[in-house]
């Protein structure tokens, strides 16, 4: 009978709980990537996007270190950036030719590799709710225009009128793109585009990216860009990473920008570094793209290459590291 506290321990074996790895928790969010130089922004307005920035990777970082999703904290952080005037997302949105606002935003979860997204929507608060909504109570992945006003109003979401959306910088901006043109060519956010997105891992190891965006100024047709459009501008992918992207985005549509980098880390075993900075800075700057990314991958390591002048950026770092930039001699 000396073997029967061995033979217990090997019978009790299987049935003791798994000593769960726990993965390491990160956050990156931004603002937009563009010719974004020294001297440029007031101090005034240089400092609100810095405050901004730090107050969205903030929420979503407590949301991953009190155990919750990275669903949640891209979602929370994405939510915040559309609230603050200062980016091209939500309020303070970029006009249409016709001095309108229509919303682009997109989500996906790298779990499931469920998505949702909405595009060219208006009066919706915050879009990128209504983009999760597509992606948990529908069995679509996109939803645009009045159809996805209709779905947002049906699941309770948050409207707003033109008050809300449309900031006197934006109204001034359009003026000036319209007076200087002869309004056939969609501006480029005067030279700068200030969308907004998140890119998450939680404890789980679950990776997720959000985007949201008023797209382009003095855009028509109901052009739709890249930050909609899972691929281009929003993916994530448990096997890699996930990315979320701002920029010209006919470009990141054509190159398909953020799987690319996803694709390149799975199937080649480059590193996120590599990937994301070959993506931005080889074959988007050999075709003119103009843009950035943030990234993360399964070691909650962040990379947020941009080709531009700047890009606005916030990322608390698997080490608990809060990092703040917006130009190119802050990048890490
Ligand atoms: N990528 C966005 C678009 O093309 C613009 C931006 O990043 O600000 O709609």
């Amino acid at each position: 009978m000396k073997y029967l506290p061995l033979l217990v321990l090997m019978l009790a074996l299987p049935f003791a709980p798994a000593a769960v790895a726990e993965s390491p928790i990160a956050i990156a969010v931004h603002g937009g990537a563009g010719t974004i130089e020294r001297g440029r922004l007031s101090e005034e307005r240089e400092l609100a996007i810095r405050e901004a920035l730090e107050k969205a990777v903030r929420a979503g970082h407590e949301i991953l270190e009190s155990g919750g999703s990275s669903l949640d904290a891209v979602t929370a952080a994405v939510e915040i950036l559309e609230d603050a005037p200062e980016f091209n997302a939500g309020r303070g949105a970029v006009l249409t030719s016709e001095g309108t606002v229509e919303l682009d935003a997109s989500i996906m979860d790298g779990g499931s590799l469920d998505a949702g997204a909405v595009a060219s929507v208006k009066g919706v608060r915050n879009p990128i709710q209504a983009a999760r909504l597509v992606m948990t109570d529908s069995p679509h992945v996109m939803l645009v225009g009045e159809g996805a006003a209709t779905f947002a109003r049906n699941r309770a979401l948050k409207f707003a009128d033109d008050d809300w959306f449309i900031t006197d910088f934006r109204r001034e901006q359009l003026e000036a793109i319209q007076s200087r043109q002869d309004a056939q060519i969609t501006e480029l956010s005067e030279d700068w585009y200030s969308t907004v997105g998140a890119v998450a891992i939680d404890g789980e190891g679950n990776l997720a990216a959000a985007t949201s965006t008023g797209g382009m100024s003095n855009k028509r047709w109901g052009r739709v860009g890249d930050s909609p459009i899972i691929g281009a501008g929003t993916y994530a992918d448990n096997r890699s990473c996930a990315v979320s992207a701002t920029g010209h985005g006919e470009y990141f549509i054509r190159h398909v920008v953020a799987y690319d980098i996803c694709a390149r880390v799975f199937y080649t075993g480059q590193t996120l570094a590599e990937a994301s900075d070959t993506v931005i800075n080889e074959v988007l700057r050999q075709t003119g793209g103009d843009g950035g990314v943030i990234a993360v991958d399964l070691q909650g390591r962040i990379s947020m290459p941009f080709n531009t002048a700047g890009m606005y950026r916030a990322a608390i770092h698997a080490d608990g590291r809060l990092e703040v930039g917006i130009y190119d001699d802050e990048a890490e």
